[in-house]
């Protein structure tokens, strides 16, 4: 099974429209788009709310796709400070970040609450980017794929459809931000497993077409080793994709991979 790669940046709370321009600037003129337009590999920014209806006319080309980074279950309501799966919609957004660690551990998210919001979002046609992943407390006691395992069942296991897509990132918390990478061995042994989770919970067909990106510290001295690997399916790219010049360039290094007959 062959699974189109995904490259994308999570910008989390960083940059205003100026620094978004000057980032599609220097992003676009690397190469030109052709690029891009000729490519295998799909590319996304998860961006602030707020940068979104104007990523387009500041030159966002269409072949990026347009990414948020959190949403509520909620269609609407009392929910100060929230956006809905239908507001995201309304200015263009394709995929949503959802249940980052960030969120998880300074915003109090549970599994739960994870878990509805994904299956608000691939009912209303948004494709979640599910976040999982163990803490370094959890990985030192042998925990990784217990914890992997219950954050990844319990959203598969109350999906209503199994052609709803969406895709896992497999972040270890102790990877992110930290220029702590995990070993593309590390990595590609967790990714094995989550797709046997998946297998589990709705079937090989699905697993085998889940894409599961790889997220924590990726650069771009260790994006080939990590896309060489038969189940890292793309990255999660947080610090290496405020930089136009190394996000183009991990990108680039994923279109050679995918070249590679
Ligand atoms: C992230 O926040 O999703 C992330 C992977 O960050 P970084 O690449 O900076 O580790």
């Amino acid at each position: 099974m062959t699974r189109k790669k995904l490259i994308a940046a999570n910008w989390k709370m960083n940059k205003t429209p100026k620094e978004m321009g000057e980032f599609i600037r220097a992003f676009s003129e690397v190469k030109g788009q052709k690029v891009l337009e000729a490519s295998r590999v799909e590319v996304l920014i998860a961006m602030p709310s707020v940068l979104i209806p104007l990523a387009r006319d500041y030159g966002l080309p269409p072949e990026v796709r347009l990414g948020a980074q959190n949403m509520h279950s909620a269609s609407h309501g009392a929910f100060t400070g929230e956006l809905s799966a239908e507001m995201l919609l309304s200015v263009g957004v394709q995929s949503v970040v959802l249940g980052h660690s960030e969120r998880r551990q300074s915003f109090g998210e549970t599994d739960h609450a994870v878990a509805l919001k994904v299956q608000v979002a691939v009912d209303r046609g948004l494709e979640p980017i599910l976040c999982v992943g163990e803490t370094r407390q959890e990985r030192e006691a042998g925990l990784t794929e217990k914890v992997v395992a219950r954050q990844v069942r319990v959203v598969l296991e109350g999906l209503r459809d199994p052609s709803q897509r969406l895709v896992i990132a497999y972040e270890p918390v102790w990877a992110i931000g930290t220029g702590l990478a995990a070993s593309s061995d590390e990595a590609n042994e967790v990714h094995r497993f989550i797709r046997g989770v998946a297998g589990a919970c709705q079937g090989s067909v699905y697993a085998d077409s889940l894409r599961i990106m790889y997220g924590g510290s990726v650069t771009t001295q260790n994006a080939l080793d990590l896309f060489q690997k038969e189940d890292i399916d793309g990255a999660l790219i947080g610090g290496a994709s405020l930089d136009p010049r190394s996000f183009r360039e991990i990108i680039e290094v994923a279109q050679k991979v995918v070249s590679i007959p």
